[in-house]
């Protein structure tokens, strides 16, 4: 559908077409025209869908787009609230892209780990726009450098995330500080639970706009599934997948920051253009790494679960889960670093035998079962396949991959818990270490 016949103003398309967006997304066309209406939305999308045009465009366009007529007036219109300072600052990126055609539109990205002093400057200014991660934007709102009373439309950005991460009570004190009569725009992997408890708290008659359930999602990223027999086993395969020939980028996903440095360290010792991304790095370190990762100058980023959320990289063909998530949704927020912006892409998932029940976690999460399959003179040693037959190729995987026959085989007994593998099941303690 074109973004013209949405209710767009040509300032907006006419900066589409220079970006290269021929038609919405199908995100875009269910939610830009509800939101130029100025309803509050709750809609469901998965990561790469366009969300962030679907809600910028039409918050740009209600509250800046005319103010060439009608004389806006100085103060923050557009709010936008988003869990991690990698999605913030992409946040800010795009809306400096769609917003290139309009007299005014200043923005400022307001984010933890970077300096007060520069935030401080752009907030006395007044900007347009607001994207912030509430811990920073709270502390600046205590100290009153900034007025929201301005606020237009409020954005929640991947409000799940922002709830997981123990957010709602920044969030709370945020939105009280915004007027009563502004449009939500809420985005989030799912809707119900906590998220439907948030939008009764501070919606008016939400739409809800269910783009994709579980079971509908990704389905342009191959998955496979790989059983391993202990670390150095993993290590093996993780260096098959990386010869890969079709592999442009990749993101190697570990659970602890010590396994990302340690991993990076290794790749790179092998002749990889690796680099670790996680949170014990300053900002001015992360930002530096994702540059490079969009420049092509690093190949394998190896990554914890928060670091990496909301990296938007074209190049990233494959995503290898050398650990497993602790959540079954950071399965779907990590294999959608592949398979950007239509593309299609490859995720990976190495797992001991031992972790089959967090395998059939992600698998009741996203509704599509994970057959394993196996590299050839990879296999591992620990589960017996009986009844093994000629290697086949695995649907749409490589020659050399097959499927285990059988499908799903019972858990291996005895088997020694592997060391690097924490039993803790633990939230808190899976953020201390990402
Ligand atoms: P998002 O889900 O907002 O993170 O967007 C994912 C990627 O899709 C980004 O690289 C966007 O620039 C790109 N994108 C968003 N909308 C469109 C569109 N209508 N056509 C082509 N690419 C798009």
């Amino acid at each position: 559908m074109s973004f013209e016949s949405l209710g767009l103003s040509p300032v907006f398309t006419s900066s589409l077409k220079t970006l290269g967006f021929e038609d919405a997304t199908p995100v875009q066309a269910a939610a830009i025209p509800a939101a130029l209406k100025g309803h509050d939305l709750m809609v469901s999308s998965q990561t790469g869908s366009g969300k962030t045009a679907a809600f910028m465009l039409p918050a740009l366009q209600r509250a800046l787009a005319d103010t060439a007529e009608k004389p806006a007036g100085r103060g923050v219109k557009i709010l936008v609230l988003t869990p991690t300072r990698e999605l913030a600052m992409q946040v800010s990126d795009a809306t400096r892209s769609y917003a290139r055609g309009l007299r005014q539109c200043s923005i400022a990205t307001v984010v933890g780990g970077m300096p007060y002093g520069a935030q401080i400057r752009i907030l006395s200014r007044r900007p347009d726009v607001i994207v912030a991660t509430p811990g920073r934007l709270l502390d600046h709102l205590q100290a009153r450098r900034v007025d929201l009373s301005q606020v237009q439309t409020l954005v929640l950005d991947e409000a799940d995330r922002m709830l997981d991460m123990g957010f709602i009570d920044d969030i709370q004190a945020i939105v009280a500080q915004t007027p009563a009569q502004r449009q939500t725009l809420l985005f989030s992997a799912t809707l119900d639970g906590t998220v439907a408890s948030l939008a009764a708290r501070m919606m008016r008659e939400p739409q809800r706009i269910e783009m994709a359930r579980p079971r509908e999602r990704h389905t342009h990223i191959e998955q496979n599934l790989l059983y391993a027999d202990d670390f150095a086993h993993k290590s093996k395969l993780l260096d098959h997948l990386l010869r890969d020939v079709d592999l442009k980028q990749a993101i190697i996903f570990t659970s602890t920051k010590r396994a990302a440095d340690d991993l990076a360290g290794r790749l790179s010792e092998q002749g990889f253009m690796a680099a670790a991304l996680h949170g014990d790095m300053n900002q001015r370190q992360r930002n530096r790494t994702i540059t490079r990762l969009q420049r092509g100058q690093v190949q394998m980023l190896v990554a914890t679960d928060v670091a990496a959320r909301g990296i938007d990289v074209q190049g990233i063909s494959h995503v290898v889960n050398f650990d497993l998530p602790m959540q079954a949704e950071d399965y779907v927020h990590r294999i959608g670093r592949t398979g950007r912006a239509g593309r299609s892409g490859r995720a990976f998932t190495l797992a001991v035998h031992g972790e089959r029940h967090k395998i059939r976690r992600i698998e009741q999460f996203t509704g599509q079962s994970l057959p394993p399959q196996i590299v050839a003179g990879l296999e591992p040693q620990r589960t017996p396949r009986p009844g093994a037959g000629k290697p086949r190729r695995a649907p749409g995987g490589k020659p050399g991959f097959r499927a285990r026959p059988g499908g799903r085989s019972e858990p291996a007994r005895n088997q020694d818990k592997p060391r690097w593998n924490s039993r803790r099941d633990d939230r808190a303690a899976a953020a201390r270490r990402a």
